[in-house]
């Protein structure tokens, strides 16, 4: 087992890394930027390393920085967390060049699903079912053409090296085709640097399913069950919930088994998250998160299984402390995220919070890494907390949700704590009835 972890990386998530270290009898080494020095993740690891100054280029995606800070602590491993240098091939096998372990999956598994092509080759090599569209990249007009008529309109085109929504154009009919595909290339080429792009079946009216996945890196994987994170804003999600509510127990098992034989044969190692679209029954591969995910907490409500131990105890050589027969699917759990953004038109609101007090009783979990008095830095994303409900059931486990959401106070900010207490009053939410776009749809017809 480690000795020593360092987290790379702030907020929630570094709370969240450094709770699981202690609990494992780990040493932490907090690392943070000078905007980040009264930070709670700070406070509570047993040692600190400011990296730099404010801005991420400079402190937490600093390679050096964080190299530095691992020799002067003799921390031996590092846990990345998510976003930042979490799908960065690159700075694992920097760590690996350091005898540093890289709490997450091998460089080259990074490197494959991080290109979106490459990823949808391989998941389709695997037998994961993907949305229909070119094999590969598509560089000229006539193919296109062919192909989207092969596929059937819409289509979209998407960029290869694309993230966060970007370089991604529909094409309603064929005239819209050429549009779209120089629209796409020319968003992926200034945003990526790489303009590579191809097509597929645009889903009318899909869902957002994804399945937890754990490898131990000598072919052994199994899988945690799904999310459903189809409440969406921007492609950002909102609320996730496990299990899906458009899922029944036979559906679960066979895509959970379909994509822990995948990993398995890929040789995996450590958590990951198969992305889909679901629609009419039928599963569509997007992309697949070669990290711990920001709504991992809803899996760990129904398994009772803590991800990022089992991250530290296959990357320590460990192997995973379950088989797929140990786990079981208990109740329902369902995570809001909550941001520093008025709730109505979403514009981030940092400062200082006055007052925060979080919810309590059975089955709930605040993962937050603010305080009363804690100031909000401008620099970072907008999450202040993630507040996650469990239930036997789901009508217990909303019934619970809006009681703790009643209960939640954060004062001082904006805080997106208005739009839980409607969503968890409307019909739609309480019957599981929505899809990608419902949540658009709901803000722009709300008032
Ligand atoms: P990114 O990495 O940019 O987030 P993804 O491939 O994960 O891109 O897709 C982001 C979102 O775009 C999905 O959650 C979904 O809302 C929408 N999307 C992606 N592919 C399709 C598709 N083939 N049909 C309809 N919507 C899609």
């Amino acid at each position: 087992m480690f000795h020593k972890i360092l987290i790379a990386n702030r907020g929630e998530i570094a709370l969240r890394v450094l709770r699981a270290a202690k609990e494992l009898g780990i040493q932490t080494v907090a690392v943070h930027s000078t905007a980040d020095a009264d930070a709670m993740h700070v406070r509570l690891a047993d040692e600190s390393v400011c990296i730099g100054p404010p801005a991420s280029r400079d402190s937490y995606l600093n390679i050096h920085q964080i190299l530095a800070a691992c020799e002067i602590t003799g921390a031996d491993a590092v846990h990345p967390g998510y976003g930042f240098l979490s799908e960065n091939a690159k700075f694992s096998e920097i760590l690996d060049a350091h005898n540093l372990t890289f709490i997450g999956p091998r460089a080259e598994h990074i490197r494959v699903m991080g290109d979106k092509i490459e990823a949808k080759r391989t998941a389709k090599r695997l037998g994961i079912p993907v949305v229909p569209g070119s094999e590969g990249a598509v560089t000229d007009d006539v193919e296109a053409k062919r192909i989207a008529a092969e596929i059937g309109y819409p289509v979209l085109v998407k960029a290869s090296a694309g993230g966060g929504g970007r370089g991604m154009k529909v094409a309603k009919t064929e005239a819209d085709l050429s549009d779209a595909l120089a629209n796409a290339r020319n968003e992926a080429g200034a945003a990526f640097g790489d303009d590579a792009v191809y097509i597929e079946k645009y889903l009318a009216k899909p869902r957002h399913i994804e399945v937890q996945i754990m490898g131990d890196g000598k072919g052994n994987a199994i899988h945690l069950g799904e999310r459903d994170c189809s409440l969406q804003r921007r492609h950002q999600k909102v609320w996730e919930e496990a299990n899906s509510p458009a899922l029944n127990v036979e559906q679960r098992m066979k895509i959970g088994e379909i994509c822990s034989r995948a990993v398995a044969d890929l040789g995996y190692s450590g958590a990951g998250t198969i992305e889909f679209l679901y629609e009419d029954g039928e599963f569509y591969f997007i992309e697949m998160n070669t990290r711990l995910q920001v709504e991992h907490p809803v899996t760990e409500a129904i398994t009772g299984i803590d991800l990022v131990h089992e991250q530290i105890r296959v990357a320590s050589g460990g192997g995973l402390s379950v088989t797929q027969d140990e786990v079981r699917f208990q109740g329902h759990a369902i995570e809001c995220r909550i941001n520093a953004e008025d709730a109505r038109t979403f514009v981030p609101s940092p400062g200082v919070i006055t007052h925060f007090h979080t919810p309590g009783g059975l089955g709930v979990r605040v993962d937050s890494g603010v305080y009363s008095g804690y100031k909000i830095p401008p620099y970072y994303d907008s999450l202040i907390g993630k507040l996650i409900v469990h239930g036997r059931n789901r009508v217990e486990c909303m019934m619970r949700l809006r009681r703790a959401l009643d209960e939640f106070v954060v004062d001082g900010i904006n805080s997106t704590l208005p739009l839980f207490r409607d969503l968890v009053g409307n019909v739609d939410v309480a019957n599981g009835d929505y899809d990608i776009h419902w949540l658009e749809n709901y803000l722009a017809n709300k008032d």
